[in-house]
């Protein structure tokens, strides 16, 4: 196939100072909880994206300077010589494919608690740095002679980043992360100096850093730079309008003006609260300002809408990171007429997850993001099967649909069989709740991409017992049945069934997706503390109802935290009207309603209720897993060479865990046994 004209402009190349992209896609800085740490995995990472077509593939965001850092995050540095071969190593694997390397430098200023190097940091102004984990430690004034300093570093930075072979070096003021940004806001910059007051004052440093990383790598590298659109705390900041005037003021000064929403939670809202385009109005007429190319974001990943940002000329280039991770061959599958088989993101956020606890990222969607190196994955090639085995997969959520997807390409004979008439177990379910309608495409990238395999045969309304499994004679089993929800109260405060007692209603997050709704009075109590709790009362909120949400957790869904949608989820549920009772166990039901304890003290209190749901913890549906294991002498009788359990049967977690266990049950089926071997490479560092 080749691409439909109607996306030729995507393909044009554009110039950015004095490099060229063959494209309109452009990877724009995205963490991935490697960092420093896995420079090899991300180095491959980036390759991959290359080898997908995207014309400029940035790093993460690289410390510049040892003075400002952001332990206890993980991402790259630049910091002296030692961190070279790691930096040009990424630059290189994204060169192979013919595109463009960009390079991020951050001087992180107030967001930089400097836990590991102990500086202490300098900002624009005095105050306490301002970082995810409050960390009890000021940032002091930079003077005259820090300025100095600074825009010395930037310039041996570029310098180290042209040499490690960067083409683009984009200077960091976006997401309240770098120091540009913190000189042109009024929340962080008080001050009385030719760097303080007006905003032309206010853009000196951005302005200075310019031109003089130009000066120092300009004739080689493009010189960017990523501005936060609006940043608005406590009526002080840099407005969308003071974006447009400093843009303004120094049109022609950068060789690209590199565009992101607000805090880091804006620009990477999820799709529960974020359409696709988000930025579009933040952004709109920017273009008229510069003659300089200009980059947005806004989680793209329909090429309908991409080419209209270009056609309209709304924007030069297409900015994305999550769709990007989702999917490194975006471009590529555009450019050769595959654009069905784009894997679309689903704005889960689980990749800023991998950042937030600075593990190493995942993708919910593409399980191959981050093992790329650590494990020889690579998102569109598989290792052929030598012989023609049949696999039977028992249930079709994410981890029995990316395992039979996986399977199929492999060339093995698959066959699915889902007891309900839907696939996509959960997701078929949860889709359907309040704001979680994108996560279908967990579903349907799949459902697609099987429907298109000859070799994979799906059964629906085929809910199979231990005599059908055995009696299907397929040389391997996998047991992909999923879980439900608890409805005893057992998670982590209960750690043994809670006391319930009386007439009253009790529902788990299973009875509300299949349709049961309870009125009045309603106790949501969460011990669960990722999504459910906060979208079921989402859901349960109307003029009939009166929700109250009781959590141990300090927090309304904890875990969302490092999803970046914690504070967008309590302000939801409180401007609709759920009482949030926060810091309380339930620990009791009975049927005029619950007994609550405060967590720290134990105090009791009573809530009436007429019903209530549990959104406490999943069981594995694993009965069909313990019924084969019991019958093992059969199994082997029928030759079944294999049989495994996957996903939420063996252990319930986020969706991404499902798609990843189908993922790897996928890459592995066949391969010889490594025994006790780390089933990964890693970077270990070695003593000197
Ligand atoms: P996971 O997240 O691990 O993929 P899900 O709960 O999303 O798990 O999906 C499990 C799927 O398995 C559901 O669609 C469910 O209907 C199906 N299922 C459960 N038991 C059986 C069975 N015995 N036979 C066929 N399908 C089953
Ligand atoms: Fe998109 Fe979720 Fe994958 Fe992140 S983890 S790229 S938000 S699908």
């Amino acid at each position: 196939m080749s691409r439909d004209k109607r996306y030729d402009s995507l393909f044009e190349p554009l110039a950015i100072g004095p490099v060229t992209t063959k494209n309109r896609f452009y990877q724009v800085p995205h963490c991935n909880g490697g960092g420093y740490r896995d420079p090899s995995a991300v180095a491959e990472m980036r390759r991959v994206k290359a080898e997908g077509g995207w014309g400029v593939v940035f790093t993460e965001q690289v410390e510049l300077h040892h003075t400002s850092e952001i332990t206890p995050y993980i991402e790259l540095r630049i910091w002296d010589d030692d961190d070279m071969p790691a930096l040009s190593k990424m630059a290189d694997s994204i060169h192979e494919y013919d595109a463009l390397a960009g390079i991020e430098l951050t001087y992180s200023g107030v967001n930089g608690p400097n836990l590991y190097t102990r500086e202490v940091p300098m900002s624009a102004s005095a105050m306490p740095v301002r970082t995810f984990f409050k960390d009890p430690v000021h940032a002091r004034q930079m003077d005259k002679k820090d300025i100095k300093n600074l825009r010395r570093w930037h310039r041996n930075g570029c310098i180290r980043a042209r040499d490690a072979g960067y083409d683009l070096i984009c200077l960091y003021g976006a997401h309240g992360f770098g120091v540009i940004q913190h000189f042109l806001s009024t929340a962080t910059n008080h001050r009385t100096d030719e760097y303080g007051g007006s905003l032309e004052n206010r853009s000196r440093l951005m302005a200075e850093l310019l031109s003089e990383c130009k000066d120092a790598v300009g004739d080689t590298c493009a010189i960017t730079v990523r501005l936060s659109l609006d940043e608005m705390v406590n009526g002080l900041g840099f407005s969308n309008s003071e974006v447009r005037d400093v843009i303004g003021m120094h049109s022609e000064l950068p060789d690209l003006w590199d565009l992101a929403h607000g805090a880091w939670e804006d620009c990477s809202g999820p799709s529960r609260f974020k359409e696709e385009d988000a930025q579009h109005s933040l952004v709109d007429g920017i273009r008229d300002l510069t003659s300089k190319p200009i980059v947005g974001v806004g989680r793209f990943t329909s090429p309908d809408l991409m080419v209209k940002q270009i056609r309209s000329g709304h924007l030069d280039l297409i900015g994305c990171a999550r769709p990007s991770i989702a999917e490194p061959f975006l471009p590529n599958k555009i450019d050769s007429g595959n654009v069905e088989d784009i894997r679309e993101c689903i704005g889960c956020n689980i990749c800023i997850t991998g950042d937030m606890t600075m593990s190493i990222s995942r993708c919910t969607q593409n399980p191959s993001f981050m093992e790329e190196w650590r494990r020889g994955w690579h998102p569109e090639k598989y290792t052929k099967t030598k012989d023609t085995q049949s696999v039977l997969i028992v249930g079709a959520g994410p981890a029995g649909l990316e395992a039979a997807r996986v399977l199929g390409e492999r060339g093995y004979q698959v066959v699915l069989a889902e007891a309900s008439d839907e696939l996509g177990g959960r997701v078929s379910k949860e889709r359907h709740l309040p704001g979680l309608s994108a996560w279908g495409r967990v579903a349907d990238y799949r459902t697609y991409q099987l429907s298109q395999m000859s070799n994979v045969e799906i059964y629906k309304k085929s809910k199979l017992d231990v005599e059908q499994v055995l009696e299907f004679g397929a040389d391997h089993v996998a047991i992909a049945t999923g879980s439900v929800w608890r409805k005893d109260g057992v998670a982590r405060h209960h750690l043994f069934p809670m006391e319930i007692s009386g007439d009253i209603g009790i529902f788990t997050p299973d009875d509300i997706m299949s349709g049961h709704r309870p009125t009045g009075e309603i106790v949501i109590y969460d011990d669960d503390h990722y999504y459910m709790a906060g979208v079921i009362a989402e859901l349960l909120c109307n003029s009939d109802t009166h929700v109250t949400l009781v959590t141990p957790s300090p927090f309304v869904s904890e875990w969302t935290i490092n999803t970046l949608e914690q504070a967008t989820i309590h302000q939801k549920l409180a401007g609709l009207g759920v009482n949030l009772v926060l810091n309380r166990s339930v620990e009791r039901i009975d049927s005029n309603g619950v007994t609550t304890a405060c967590t720290y003290t134990g105090t009791e209190a009573s809530i009436s209720a007429d019903n209530v749901v549990l959104v406490t913890t999943q069981a594995p549906q694993d009965g069909l897993w313990k019924a084969l294991q019991g019958v093992e002498n059969q199994v082997q009788e029928r030759a079944i060479q294999s049989m495994q359990v996957i996903g939420d049967a063996l252990s319930p977690a986020p969706i991404a865990w499902a798609t990843f266990a189908g993922h790897r049950y996928g890459r592995e089926l066949g391969q010889a046994d490594i025994g006790d071997a780390l089933p990964f490479k890693r970077e270990v560092v070695k003593p000197t």
